[in-house]
Parts: C-alpha cells; structure tokens; sequence
C-alpha cells in the first residue's frame, strides 16, 4: 500500500524513533483515543439530550486493533497516551484494555478522563497499574446544578470518586466548563478545593462541540475567568506552566494546589500543540477543530502490515493545519464544528 520512496521512508522512519516532529516544527508525544461514543450522563454542552446515535459496536476500534495501533504509536515516540470518550468506564472491561496499554513498551504516561460515575470501585487496580493521573469532569460543586448540566443525578458518584482520588494519592485534574448563567457562581467554591488538596482544578472555555450544531456565543472567555479569581483573590500568582501545557496555570499562595484556565476556544495553545486524538469511530484529528484526516480503523482492517500504517500515519502528522482555526477553514464537512466532544474524546 505504501507507494512512495522507500529510502525517504526509511530515513523518516529513523529519524521519528526519538522525537516525532510535524510539519511545523511541534513535536507529536501524546495520543488522546477515545474508546467509546457512548456516556452515561448527557451534559447540554456536549451531547443532545434525545436522538443520540451511538456507533454500533463493530465500528469501534476492538481491544486488539487498540493496543496494535498504540504500539504503532510509540514507535513514533509517542509516549503520552490518553483513554477517553464518551464515558471510557461505560466500555465493558475498560480495566483489561488499561492494564494491556500500560504493558506496551513505550508507553510512558497513560492517563484517563472520567466522570466518575463509574470509576470508583477500579481505582485501587488503577494505582496498582501505576496510572499517571485521573482528569475528572466536574463543572459545579452543587447538586441540583450538577443535575441541570449533565441531566442525570449522578453528583454522589462523582464526588465518591474525588474523594476516593484524593485518597489514594493518584495525581488529579479537576475539569469544569465554565458557562454563563450555569455555572460561574462555582469558579470560587472549586478554587477552595486547592485549599487544602493537592488538586489541579481547570476551568475550560466552551467550545461548540455539542453535537446540536447550535454555536454558543463564549461569554466567558480565560480572561473574564482570570478576572474572576483575581476579583476573589488579589493576590493569585501565575506559576510556570509544564511544557505542552494547554492550561495558563495559577497557584493562590498558601494553597496546596493550583488552578488552570484553558482558552479552548480561543485556542491560543496550539502553537506548542503535541497532540492528536483518534475518535471512537477510530479516525485520526491531528486538530480538535479539524473534521479527521485518516481512517486509521480502516487501515487496520485492510490486512496492510505496520510499516504501511506508519507511513499514512507519517503523511498525516507531515500535513498538520498550523492551529485550529486553519484547521476549521480545511475541514471538508464546511458547517461550523458541531460534532459532539463525546465522539472526538475530549
Ligand atoms: N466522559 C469523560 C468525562 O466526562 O470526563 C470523558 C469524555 S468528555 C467528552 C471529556 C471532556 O470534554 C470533559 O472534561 C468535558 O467537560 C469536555 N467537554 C465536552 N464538551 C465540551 C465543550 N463543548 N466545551 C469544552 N469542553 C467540553
């Protein structure tokens, strides 16, 4: 299948072992993949409420084509890999497939982003698989607000699951969408949970990926965040943040955690962007704004050996949109970004 130069191949290939570099200049280390479209709540910023089509459990990647494609992915030194979805505990012996990742060699860092409904009774096996952190999706510290945004009453669960985190010690990103008229009142009350926990809580832009194909309008972008925490705490300081870091990082002195602003929307990260998604449906975004640039699950089905996937994959990482609002103008699909986050893995 791989049609093109093989000694230009085979120098590529040399060259990417270490460090994976896109065609402009960012280094590609980290692989969000997201192993289901399916969620177990409905969160009005991210899915419809009704009408919902889930993919048929043939057009996900199985376990097998996963842990082929990761392995495929470090190969590129891609070190840093992701679980996401939907909800990743929604899919059936997610546990199995996490401790089958972790095993690859070359896989450096893996993490997971849950909503924590169904997340607590695996976390002892989590710590013991050595998971690098947990994100948990939290957007209000209040239950009937809870309710109101996900349309489930599920706020025990997810905070049993903070709290048994927090126990446990494993390292813990708080993730709450900041949204007007929904939510703002809890931007203080979640920056108290740095307080006395070593947490790092990150409000996030929102973005229009609600798979309803209404645009909402950012009324609440990272600077009007800022201003907030600054109004509530003059003397917030900004602290370094880690490399590739999508989050403008804060600390409150004397607390024990920190707090991150991330301009999703306004996308003022990508120039330092080192990261590609593959979706439920197995495509690969080398952008979240971009609409898919490769059928890697087809790929993987065609019967094609390794070195051909590397090579597409190659091509593809070698074609990157310089940011997402280039990448939104290429998209082929020209309506706004409307998809929903649950598809792509946030
Ligand atoms: N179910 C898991 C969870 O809730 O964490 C993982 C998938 S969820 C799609 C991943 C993240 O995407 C969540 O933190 C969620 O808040 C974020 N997200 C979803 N839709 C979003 C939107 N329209 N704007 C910003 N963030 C969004």
């Amino acid at each position: 299948m791989f049609d093109g130069d093989p000694l230009v191949f085979l120098t590529n290939l040399r060259e990417t072992v270490s460090t994976l570099y896109d065609n402009h200049g960012r280094p590609l280390n980290y692989l969000r993949l997201a192993v289901t479209d399916r969620c177990n709540l409905r969160c009005f910023y991210c899915m419809p409420e009704e009408g919902i089509h889930y993919l048929p459990k043939k057009e996900l990647l199985t376990f097998e084509e996963i842990t082929r494609l990761v392995g495929i992915m470090t190969s590129f030194g891609i070190s840093k890999i992701r679980l996401t979805g939907g909800e990743p505990f929604v899919r059936t012996d997610l546990m199995d497939l996490i401790a089958r990742i972790a095993e690859i060699p070359g896989v450096r860092d893996l993490h997971l982003t849950t909503n924590g409904i169904l997340t607590a009774p695996h976390i002892p096996e989590l710590k013991r698989i050595g998971i690098a952190s947990v994100n948990l999706s939290l957007d209000t510290l209040d239950r009937d607000r809870f309710q109101m945004i996900t349309r489930r009453d599920e706020f025990d669960a997810t905070m049993k699951t903070l709290g048994l985190l927090l126990e446990t010690g494993i390292p813990i990103k708080i993730n709450a969408v900041v949204m007007d008229g929904k939510n703002t009142d809890d931007i203080i009350p979640m920056a108290e949970l740095t307080r006395t926990s070593d947490v790092s809580v990150r409000f996030i832009e929102e973005m229009p990926f609600n798979g309803t194909g209404s645009q909402p309008k950012l009324l609440w972008n990272h600077k009007k965040i800022l201003d907030r925490l600054r109004e509530h705490y003059p003397s917030i300081e900004k602290i370094d943040d880690p490399e590739n870091s999508t989050a403008f990082n804060y600390k409150i002195p004397g607390y024990r955690g920190s707090i991150g602003i991330i301009a999703a929307f306004t996308r003022s990260f990508c120039g330092t962007c080192n990261r590609i998604r593959v979706t439920a449906q197995g495509t690969l975004k080398t952008c979240l704004y971009d609409d898919g640039v490769l059928d890697v699950k087809a790929l993987l089905r065609s019967g094609v050996s390794d070195d051909d996937i590397k090579a597409h994959l190659l091509k593809a990482f070698r074609s990157r949109a310089k940011d997402g609002f280039e990448a939104e103008r290429l998209r082929r699909d020209k309506h706004p970004v409307h998809e929903s986050m649950s598809t792509i893995g946030g």
